[in-house]
């Protein structure tokens, strides 16, 4: 069916009781990693893609790339800009044709944050949806990340997401970014964030938290988990151990399928934990 919009994602995850995956990509055997899991196990997903990685290739390509990978796909998959930190990273995806978007003004103060958030949503038609972030997520994604997380007040939930008119909420209630160790969901800040919110919320450092607590997440309002640094890692790793076996490798495309393969496996457990009810 190709592409569709984020809000369609949305829709259907809050129908079926489902919580969408949100895969990172940077080039091809990445997005044909994930296409292949999503095949496999018919959830509603998000495939995004952050600034810092768009800088290999670029918003078009990522956009054709995806868009042609999922002409012939029944499943419903939005692109969505992750961490777009500038209202130009914005406007550039939405030209690109961009599905759904994450402004990303957490690191201003809560007054500045609305402004800029807002000023996304008057970019962004309905039916694209937007994701905004309240509170700072902690941990780093690439070398990009604040140094100390905020969490999120959930005395402002209701004001902020009322003000921006976001669809989606980032929030900070113990999940970072990459592989910090002992990363903790505070499941009762989650509660009460999840009461204040009026829209569904997103989780992000979906790599780094443990299964039992990404199986519960769906009972607490989340309709996005963000999963990223375990793609990258088993691109990295296939990679490394091809080297390790055999210095002179050369059959790219053997090592390229093998990536894909791993990324697939990757991308298929984490949707099976964040959806217990799928068989
Ligand atoms: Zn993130």
């Amino acid at each position: 069916m190709g592409l569709v919009s984020g809000i369609d994602v949305v829709n259907e995850c809050a129908a079926r009781g489902l919580v969408a995956g949100a895969f990172n990509t940077t080039n091809i055997e990445t997005t044909m990693g994930i296409v292949e899991a999503i095949e496999r196990v018919g959830v509603p997903t998000f495939i995004q893609v952050a600034p810092t990685n768009v800088a290999l290739s670029g918003y078009e390509y990522i956009y054709d790339m995806v868009s042609r990978r999922l002409a012939h796909t029944d499943v419903r998959v939005a692109l969505h800009l992750d961490h777009g930190k500038t209202i130009a990273s914005v406007e550039d995806a939405l030209a690109a044709k961009f599905t759904s978007i994450m402004i990303d003004a957490s690191e201003y103060s809560f007054d500045e944050n609305i402004a800029t958030s807002a000023h996304a949503r008057r970019l962004c038609a309905s039916e694209i949806a937007l994701e905004a972030e309240l509170g700072s997520i902690g941990g780093k994604e690439d070398e990009v990340g604040p140094d100390h997380a905020d969490t999120t007040d959930p005395n402002q939930v209701a004001h902020f997401v009322d003000a921006v008119g976001c669809d989606m909420l980032a929030v900070s209630v113990g999940n970072a970014h990459g592989y910090v160790p002992n990363a903790r969901i505070d499941f009762d800040l989650l509660d009460q964030v999840r009461h204040a919110s009026p829209v569904p919320l997103v989780i992000h450092g979906g790599s780094g938290l443990p299964e039992e607590q990404l199986g519960r997440l769906h009972e607490f309002g989340v309709v996005k988990v963000n999963v990223a640094s375990d793609l990258r890692n088993a691109m990295i790793r296939t990679f490394g151990e091809a080297y390790a076996a055999n210095s002179n490798e050369v059959s790219l495309i053997r090592v390229s399928k093998d990536a894909v393969a791993a990324i697939a496996d990757v991308v298929e457990r984490r949707i099976r934990v964040f959806n217990p009810s799928v068989a």
